[in-house]
């Protein structure tokens, strides 16, 4: 069986190894000179089953119009000049209600859960290195409001069986030693013991390495232009210079897919949610986190890596710009000083960009279209890499003809009928 996948970031390089170990002959086509140079490059490093909530909750409206009047704000929207960012932003607002958000999170937890047991046991396998660290992750709190709610999600962890404790202030330096010479400024924390970290772009570029010794072909610097669809089926996909066939495609382009599907008629609701990160020396190993720490005020995280750290977060609804803000630089810059003054030297930060490609509801667009051997595996937000093993394993399952290990209700595109029933009336289309 010949499979073409489309993008080379995490989502598309798990999924070509997932397949190739399955049996299949696989072909990345990336545009970029190399794997995981785009979303998946500068990423804030957790691996978080744990943490795996959508961002559409009850609360979230109230919340975010405080947010846009903030300086130091988690979240700002800037118009695109599209519809569909507005169609976008109301179809989010949709999924805030508690029930919808009590189904999506469900859906996200089961497959980052299975995500993290497949990560682990392909880092087993494969004696994958980057800068791995599998010390649990922690949220941490500045005020007692912040703290109360936390008691409120842990309740929900119970529920779910997932491993958690709540620290008080003065515990925090039990899970990062660090906190202790700033733990005035904070109420408590929530530790997810079961959660990882690591550099994303380095475990990309291995498994891609790995992939490759088993003949899983890489095309770096191919621009895929369209797909031309006959009957029910993908005939060809067309790049700039020629016209590749296979028996499946797979479209795991990150904010690229919608664009791409939308002349087939079918319509994904991932919109780019732009997110930053600092990347800096260490300076002081006594002053750094010793794992993720996440800053819930601000919806910052700051990671370990061996001799870095990582300091990511924010969202803008902003469509593709891709400016760096000096703004949000200040903002990662404070979370360092306040948190752990002292750990890393910010005037050496590589400051970077990337776009998250994410659903109204936080929960990825992995499986069938009504295309026959189109597959999709992206809309993975802002846990792209968290949820990346299992959505790939998921995915080779589903286009080999195996069962997946874990159920799929609610996990493809057909959740959003509208795209669905569009190519319904319309069974044959081409783009190029
Ligand atoms: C600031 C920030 C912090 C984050 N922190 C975390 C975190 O801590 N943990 C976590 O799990 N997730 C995190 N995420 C989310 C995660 O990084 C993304 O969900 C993930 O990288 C998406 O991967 P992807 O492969 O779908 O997209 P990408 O990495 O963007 O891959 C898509 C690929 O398709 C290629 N492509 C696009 N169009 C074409 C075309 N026409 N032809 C050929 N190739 C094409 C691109 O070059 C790209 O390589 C974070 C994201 C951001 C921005």
């Amino acid at each position: 069986m010949d499979v073409i996948v489309l993008g080379g970031g995490v989502i598309g390089t798990t999924t070509a190894w997932s397949l190739a170990r399955a049996g299949a002959r696989v072909t990345v086509l990336e545009r970029q000179p190399g794997v995981a140079l785009e979303t998946s490059f500068a990423n804030a490093g957790q691996v978080s089953a744990g943490y795996a909530t959508p961002w559409a909750a009850p609360g979230i409206p109230l919340k975010a119009m405080k947010w846009l009047c903030q300086r130091h704000a988690p979240l700002a929207i800037r118009p695109d000049g599209t519809l569909f960012q507005w169609q976008w932003m109301l179809q989010m607002l949709g999924q805030c209600r508690a029930d919808r958000y009590a189904v999506n999170k469900t859906r996200m937890m089961r497959l980052a859960e299975y995500s993290r047991d497949q990560l682990r046991m392909l880092r087993a396998e494969l004696g994958l290195q980057y800068e791995a660290r599998s010390l649990g992750t922690l949220q941490v709190f500045r005020t007692a409001a912040q703290l109360a709610a936390a008691e409120r999600d842990v309740a929900v962890l119970r529920d779910l069986g997932v491993p958690h404790r709540l620290l008080s202030r003065d515990e925090l330096h039990t899970a990062e030693p660090a906190l202790h010479g700033v733990r005035e400024r904070l109420s408590g924390g929530l530790q997810l013991p079961n959660d990882e970290t690591g550099d994303c772009h380095l475990f990309t570029t291995e498994l891609a390495r790995q992939a490759q010794a088993m003949g899983v072909r890489f095309r770096f610097g191919v621009q895929v232009e369209g797909l031309e669809v006959q009957g029910h089926s993908v005939r060809a996909v067309q790049t700039s210079d020629e016209s590749l066939r296979a028996d499946h495609v797979v479209v795991a382009l990150g904010c690229a897919s919608r664009p791409l599907l939308q002349g087939l008629g079918l319509d994904l609701p991932v919109y780019p949610v732009k997110g930053y990160s600092l990347t800096v020396p260490l300076a002081d190993e006594a002053r750094a986190p010793v794992s993720t720490v996440l800053d819930e005020t601000y919806k910052v995280a700051v990671t370990r890596f061996d001799r870095r750290l990582r300091v990511g977060g924010m969202a803008e609804l902003a469509g593709l710009d891709m400016r760096l803000d000096p703004r949000r630089r200040a903002t990662l810059e404070k979370v360092v000083n306040d948190l752990f003054p002292g750990g890393g030297t910010l005037s050496d930060g590589q400051f970077w960009t990337g776009l998250r490609p994410m659903t109204p509801d936080g929960t990825p667009l992995v499986g069938a279209t009504a295309i026959d051997n189109l597959w999709t595996n992206t809309g993975h937000g802002t846990l792209g890499w968290t949820m990346a093993c299992g959505s790939a394993q998921v995915v080779a399952d589903l286009v080999t003809g195996r069962r997946p290990a874990i159920d799929t209700e609610g996990l493809s595109l057909s959740r959003w009928q509208r795209g669905i029933q569009k190519f319904a009336m319309k069974p044959s289309a081409a783009v190029s």
